[in-house]
């Protein structure tokens, strides 16, 4: 690797190693120092735990390094050293100077092949991506929150401002005792009394005031907001990615790819969450969350009136129509392994 490797020939070449000992060629003591060797590997027995010689220590034969160095003579003679020994040998700065060269080329090879990992795996994702959009349990979620929105519009209003304003916790308004106003009043009656000089009678009775209190918690409450549909958002992910794969080849530097290969992490976070919230439907539309609607419905006073069946929530509008939501059949989980083949891809990338 004499020169700067271009991309290719850094994808092709392993630069860090794991077992230096499995290398072809190595030579237990250094040569004399004639030939400048090149620093070819790095190696790292972090997981495995076992020592390995260096050819520069006092005793070549005695393992005493984790990490270290394999550096290569030109006629591909190889022996290992560690980080003092290299400093030592060849001189602090130039050994620094040929770490931190091979670290960088490490590092850019990492992103090469995740770069690589990304563009292989990407068509598949993003059809299937796209495909998730017309999935049964993605049109399923769309059309039972149309449904929902066209048959009960009062109560879907009320619900959406609820989740946005109160994180889905339903108000009403009780009347509940007003003891401030009734003791202001007891005291004013006995002061009242002291100055006409008569005896002071409490008066027993209670004044009321109107408070806004909890009526319940609407589950899977993203179901009841209306700006962020699931195929909307699946469809805005597809051209994120689209987007990302396209200017992914052309892309050269460090925070480029670093910047291109976060939108992909993101782009797979929105999609997880969508499908989470695609998979919560059965929560949106269970029995209690329709009878809870009804109820609050009914305790606001809304116009008309609500009732519910299994399934199904009746309202009676004031013309008196009949107007009825059905939850639709509950089908399984959405299909998420082409999210996870994804993920694989991009984590085999060594
Ligand atoms: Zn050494």
């Amino acid at each position: 690797m004499d020169g700067f490797p271009t991309d290719d020939d850094l994808v092709r070449q392993k630069i860090e190693i794991e077992d230096p000992l499995l290398l072809d060629s190595l030579l237990q003591r250094a040569r004399p120092l004639q030939e400048m060797p090149v620093l070819e590997h790095l190696y790292n027995r972090g997981s495995s735990g076992k020592k390995v010689p260096c050819a520069y220590c006092r005793d070549p034969k005695f393992p005493n390094h984790l990490k270290g160095y394999v550096l290569r003579y030109s006629d591909g003679a190889r022996v290992l050293i560690g980080n003092r020994c290299g400093e030592h040998h060849f001189g602090q700065q130039a050994f620094k100077k040929m770490v931190e060269t091979i670290v960088a080329q490490n590092d850019r090879r990492s992103l090469l092949i995740r770069r690589r990992a990304v563009l292989t795996a990407m068509p598949e994702f993003k059809r299937k991506t796209l495909a998730a959009v017309s999935s049964p349990q993605v049109q399923a979620y769309g059309r039972a929150r149309r449904q929902f929105h066209s048959t009960l519009p009062q109560v879907a209003a009320a619900a959406t401002y609820a989740v946005a304003a109160m994180g889905g916790a339903l108000m009403h308004t009780v009347q509940v005792r007003n003891l401030d106003a009734e003791s202001e009043r007891e005291e004013r009656r006995e002061r009242e009394a002291q100055k006409a000089g008569k005896p002071y009678v409490p008066l027993r009775q209670p004044i009321y005031k109107d408070e806004e209190q909890p009526f319940g918690t609407l589950k899977a409450g993203d179901f009841f907001m209306s700006s962020d549909a699931p195929e909307r958002q699946l469809a805005h992910i597809v051209g994120r990615l689209e987007e990302i794969h396209q200017q992914l080849p052309a892309l050269s530097t460090k925070n480029e790819m670093v910047a291109a290969f976060r939108g992909v992490r993101d782009c797979l976070q929105a999609l997880k969450s969508v499908l989470d919230q695609v998979d919560r439907l059965p929560s949106a539309l269970s029995q209690d969350n329709l009878e809870l609607m009804a109820a609050w419905a009914s305790a606001r006073k809304l116009p008309g009136r609500y009732a519910t069946k299994p399934g199904a929530v009746e309202h009676v509008n004031t013309e008196g129509a009949l107007l009825i939501f059905t939850a639709p059949p509950m089908l399984g989980a959405t299909d998420r392994q082409f999210v996870q083949d994804f993920e694989n891809a991009l984590i085999a990338t060594q």
